[in-house]
């Protein structure tokens, strides 16, 4: 992927929904997907969105089905980005993710150029990814459950941040060597606020 500016989902047109109104040419490729049994996972992320047709491949990092499929079909690898259009004859989303759940094969119709919207979608979910991945980067991980330490109150949620913790709850530190809850700072991180909540420090998350 390249590193096109952001794109905004405003002005989304019915027009715009239809960029192509030439499927033929469409660059386009059939894949055959196996698996054993129905506990086996895919293994593919995938953005789904009603307005948008298809499903944009988003993350195959955990994906040895399509691991395996790229090394013997080099002419036609299957990539994050490209968009899954059909899956075993379907084409809307709803029977597309039935058979992602319980078919054992999948005949994959691709194509390897997004649409606007189709690229938007996966432009959203790759800068979510790199911004996760910054803020697992600069967040450090604490022993709070070890015996007399109590580091207070968490400044987002107010809840203590000490043993009384369950698993849900890490407590992490900042750069700034202020803490909270994991949970807390991860969501106060990733809704774009570049700041510790306490003291203001700029954290250089950049994504
Ligand atoms: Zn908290
Ligand atoms: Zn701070």
């Amino acid at each position: 992927m390249g590193t096109a500016a952001m794109k905004q989902p405003v002005a989304i047109t019915v027009a715009s929904l239809h960029p192509r109104s030439q499927p033929s040419q469409w660059p386009l490729y059939g894949a055959v997907l196996e698996r054993s049994c129905e506990g086996e996972l895919w293994g593919i992320k995938l953005a789904v969105h009603r307005h948008i047709e298809g499903m944009v491949i988003t993350d195959l990092s955990d994906s040895e089905v399509v691991q395996e499929w790229n090394e013997q079909n080099e002419e036609h690898p299957i990539q994050e980005g490209h968009v899954i259009i059909e899956v075993n004859g379907y084409r809307d989303h709803e029977n597309m993710k039935q058979q992602f759940a319980s078919s054992l094969s999948m005949q994959l119709l691709v194509c390897t150029e997004p649409s606007d919207l189709q690229q938007w979608a996966f432009d959203v979910f790759a800068q979510r990814k790199n911004l996760t991945a910054a803020v697992d980067a600069i967040i450090q991980k604490v022993e709070a459950h070890r015996e007399g330490t109590n580091f207070g109150g968490c400044s987002i949620c107010h809840d203590d941040m000490h043993a009384s913790c369950g698993q849900g709850s890490q407590v992490v530190r900042l750069p700034c060597k202020h803490h909270f809850h994991e949970s807390c700072v991860k969501r106060w991180l990733l809704t774009g606020n570049h700041r510790c909540p306490l003291c203001n420090h700029h954290l250089a998350l950049e994504s």
